[in-house]
């Protein structure tokens, strides 16, 4: 079994779209406790089957792209690959990503002449921007599309995460172009005065203060989804009103989490957003994978 974790973004900015369509995003990025589970066995051709109905089996998924690919550099025999979801779809996530780079962690680690993390990460790069970081796990400044990773460590103590994932799917693609027309209409946005990326460039030394940290934290996208999708908005709101230590949204949404200092705290705000009506998800930080 292979566990493939979700990812947050503990803060988030889009920086200007480069030559080849895509953005350069800078932002600080963590793995927690919220896994999907790989079961996987050889079988006589490559198929990909999953728990979840709304996730595409076959070659639709991100796990078979990333299968088929092992299977072509690596020359080994086919496999069956089932996925048991728990990470919410199209959530901001990461789940699709965490899927593939489990994927390429699991073939790796029962192939008889592994290929080694070096070969992994850039097949971990072609599947897409967001799967060098779920292979490599744990905490990181992420720059560029997403291949420019710096691993770092807390100088505090772990925290607990409650995430808050609305019935709600936001397009990533329309939130870009979004932000993108917004920009065009406000063209200073992006020279003015910038708290979180003042403090990432203190993380660059490789620890990460945490307390400073949510003072500043920063999604891009959060003003933007929660006026299109006013029960993201709500989400925030109610984990406004649990008191945590902070609180923003992942990726594009429309998960939203709080971040609260002990178990007790998250405990509380976790059954309280449940009766409120939302699907809730209490995790805590996990360490790099290899
Ligand atoms: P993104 O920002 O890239 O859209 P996300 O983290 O919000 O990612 P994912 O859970 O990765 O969301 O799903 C994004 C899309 O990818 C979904 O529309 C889904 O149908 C498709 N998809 C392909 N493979 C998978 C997978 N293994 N798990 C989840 N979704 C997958």
């Amino acid at each position: 079994m292979e566990s493939a974790r979700a990812k947050l973004n503990l803060g988030l900015r889009v920086l200007s779209q480069r030559q080849d369509g895509f953005h350069d995003l800078i932002g600080l990025f963590q793995t927690v406790s919220l896994a999907d589970r790989l079961y996987m066995r050889p079988a006589r051709r490559l198929e990909v089957t999953c728990s979840d109905p709304a996730v595409p089996p076959g070659p639709g998924n991100l796990a078979y792209r990333a299968a088929e690919l092992y299977l072509r550099e690596a020359g080994t025999t086919p496999r069956h690959v089932h996925i048991e979801k728990a990470i919410p779809a199209a959530a901001g996530l990461g789940g699709g990503s965490a899927d593939a780079a489990a994927v390429l962690r699991g073939l790796d680690r029962a192939a008889s002449r592994p290929l080694g993390l070096g070969a992994l990460t850039r097949m971990a790069g072609q599947l897409g921007s967001d799967v060098p970081f779920a292979l490599q796990g744990g905490t990181a400044l992420v720059e560029g599309r997403g291949e420019r990773l710096l691993p770092l460590r807390w100088s505090t103590e772990p925290v607990w995460y409650v995430l808050v994932c609305p019935r709600v799917r936001v397009d990533t693609a329309w939130a870009y172009s979004e932000l993108d027309r917004q920009r065009r209409d406000h063209p200073n946005g992006l020279s003015e005065p910038d708290p979180y990326r003042t403090f990432l460039e203190h993380v660059r030394g490789g620890l990460v203060d945490a307390n400073r940290l949510w003072s500043v934290l920063h999604n891009d996208f959060q003003p933007l989804v929660e006026r299109a999708k006013p029960i993201v908005a709500r989400a925030s709101q109610s984990l406004a009103a649990t008191d945590p230590l902070a609180h923003s949204m992942s990726g594009s949404g429309a998960t939203v989490f709080g971040i609260y200092d002990d178990r007790t705290a998250a405990n509380r705000a976790a059954r309280g957003l449940r009766e409120a009506g939302f699907p809730v998800f209490l995790c805590t930080p996990c360490p790099p994978s290899q």
